[in-house]
């Protein structure tokens, strides 16, 4: 596809013509704030914050506005900051926003846009309609609908990407309100817990349950791995807190799930500190678990093996092999059962 030229903030700038302002701005290293609209959803236009000047003359919603071939593209100036200010405090006189008490402080990007445009506390001139916080419902999810500035990331987030179409939107005008299924509480609804929409909500009207008292945003560390539940291999940002507490996971868009997760990658990840978990080799003694080395407990398996090969034929073993392992682990596991112990009786628990 041939590539355009267009100027913005005075820098001549290539991208593609199905690009939008947008997406050929953020190409370039150029960060217009942005609200509803998010990469990885279609493009909906809605809350008005990535307006830019095209031309001279008239504000665009920049993700919404395509490209064109020698266009000129203010991101900011004066009349640009007032039609910012203006839809960030409409945003803010429509909710009840105490950062104080929410999960989001910290990463949220509405707070992040009104400390950037110096936001006051607005009067409230528009009605707000108090909604009731849905935190108990779900052990997965929490909605506080009081800081939802009905972006819609969510809604797009369930149907596009997850497409099980759970959230919408109700009622009309200011009284306009998010609603799970038929208007039901999330935990009562068909909602199937993998969190990418809390993944993409850019407040804190969606939250995890588990992070919840369990650390600041700006205090938990970030580490990165592949999720060990199943063959995908789904990669995975995990997030501990100072005491060293493994807190929240979020999918990475580097891997194949390109940042979405299931519900138990999203999870399932409270056995890893469980003082119940096996940590150590443990050998059947005159009745009782002993733990035992590495090597007592290999060389119990080992003459175990041994004995019912001698005794009763390499046919009386079998290998079940599991998709927690990697695949060089379930190679070695046929390989071992193959050429060791001298049986093609080899499963993997992926085809149960
Ligand atoms: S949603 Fe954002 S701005 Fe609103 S209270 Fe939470 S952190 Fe503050
Ligand atoms: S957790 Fe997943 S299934 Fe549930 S509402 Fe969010 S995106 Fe939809
Ligand atoms: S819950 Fe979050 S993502 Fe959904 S509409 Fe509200 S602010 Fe946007």
């Amino acid at each position: 596809m041939n590539k355009i030229k267009l100027t913005i903030d005075g820098k001549v700038v290539s991208g593609y013509p199905n690009q939008t302002i947008l997406e050929v701005a953020s190409d370039n290293g150029i960060d217009i704030p942005h609200l509803c609209y998010h990469p990885k959803l279609s493009k909906s236009g809605q809350c008005r914050l990535c307006v830019v000047r095209v031309g001279g003359k008239m504000l665009k919603a920049s993700c919404t506005e395509f490209a064109m071939d020698g266009m000129d593209v203010v991101t900011e100036d004066e009349g640009i900051i007032a039609a910012r200010k203006l839809v960030l405090g409409l945003l803010l006189q429509e909710g009840n926003h105490n950062c104080l008490y929410c999960e989001a402080n910290g990463e949220c990007e509405l707070q992040r846009y009104c400390r950037m445009y110096q936001m006051e506390e607005p009067s409230r001139q528009i009605p707000f309609h108090e909604r009731e916080v849905d935190y108990a419902s779900s052990n997965a999810l929490r909605r506080n609908e009081n800081v939802c500035i009905l972006c819609g990331r969510c809604v797009r987030a369930c149907g596009e990407l997850q497409v099980s179409n759970i959230w919408g939107f109700a009622e009309r005008g200011h009284r306009t309100h998010l609603i799970a299924d038929d208007d039901r509480r999330i935990g009562e609804s068909n909602c199937v817990k993998c969190g990418t929409c809390v993944q993409l909500c850019p407040t804190g009207a969606l939250s995890f349950q588990q992070v919840l008292g369990r650390g600041l945003n700006w205090e938990l560390s970030k580490e990165s791995s592949i999720c060990i539940y199943c063959g995908v291999g789904c990669k995975i940002d995990f997030y501990t807190n100072p005491q060293g507490q493994l807190v929240k996971t979020m999918g990475n868009d580097e891997g194949p799930n390109k940042g979405q997760l299931c519900v138990k990658g999203r999870f399932g990840f409270d056995f890893t500190q469980s003082p119940k978990r096996l940590s150590k080799p443990l050998v059947r003694k005159d009745g009782v678990l002993s733990e035992v080395s590495w090597k007592e407990a290999l060389d119990f398996v080992a003459a175990g093996l041994t004995k019912i090969k001698e005794e009763h034929g390499p046919d009386a073993i079998a290998g079940l092999s599991s998709a927690k392992c990697t695949n060089e682990e379930n190679y070695l596991m046929q390989k071992f059962m193959r050429a060791v112990i001298g049986t093609n009786n080899v499963d993997h628990c992926a085809r149960l």
